[in-house]
């Protein structure tokens, strides 16, 4: 991937690149927990109807993110990050910390982060690497003594600044999009932007993508076997 000192690098990841690491992700065919179809135990009515099972599927996923190592596709990015500096920025998709444990620091989790919490009533946010698994000890807030839910942007809910997204898509001189369909909105429309702007489009990923037209540059493989490469 040649870049050069007035490149912006817009990248967007996806499951794809956790799945590297051997995280689940539990969307899709035959996506079940425990029994559960992610989407019931990743909704606001799943939440409403049962706290307790909604809290006992997060505390497995951080169980999960705990134990999970950064690949080499992680690690390609954090390296591709200390080159171009502040002309790099990278959202996600995914809710786990494999991109700051790679060594990543311009991050956007676009549907939040599993180590975060935030009170239902305020919204603030704060650090939370515990466990709920017992129903009758859930957490709730040290100021207003509201629930405390996970900071996970579950379906039917609004991605997180999508603002800031949108601001670096606007200056971005490439787009890099990597381990997710780039079929489904939003990421659908990441690229239909970066094509309206002219802006250089890369795919990488094992499947064909739905618009596999959008893109300039199509790579046909996992991250972790061709990020590493495409870094040198
Ligand atoms: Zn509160």
């Amino acid at each position: 991937m040649h870049l050069t000192s007035q490149d912006r690098l817009f990248v967007l990841t996806g499951a794809g690149i956790s799945a590297g690491s051997g995280l689940a992700t539990f969307r899709g065919s035959g996506g079940l927990w425990d029994g559960h179809r992610v989407e019931e135990v990743a909704t606001p009515e799943a939440w409403q109807a049962d706290p307790a099972l909604v809290w006992r599927f997060y505390s497995q996923r951080r169980r999960d993110a705990l134990a999970a190592q950064p690949n080499a596709a992680h690690k390609a990015l954090a390296k591709i990050e200390q080159r171009l500096g502040n002309n790099f920025y990278l959202c996600t998709q995914n809710v786990d910390d494999l991109h700051e444990r790679a060594g990543s620091h311009r991050i956007h989790h676009m549907h939040g982060s599993l180590f975060q919490s935030r009170c239902t009533r305020s919204n603030d946010h704060f650090t939370d690497h515990s466990f709920y698994e017992d129903p009758n000890d859930l957490p709730v807030c040290k100021t207003c003594h509201a629930s405390v839910r996970p900071h996970i942007v579950w379906f039917g809910e609004v991605p997180l600044d999508m603002d800031s997204i949108y601001r670096e898509l606007d200056r971005a001189t490439v787009l890099l999009v990597v381990g997710t369909s780039g079929s489904v909105y939003p990421a659908a429309g990441f690229v239909n932007i970066a094509n309206q702007r002219r802006i250089r489009t890369i795919y990488v990923g094992p499947e064909e993508p739905l618009n596999i037209d959008s893109f300039d540059e199509v790579i046909l493989s996992t991250a972790t076997e061709a990020l590493p490469s495409m870094v040198e």
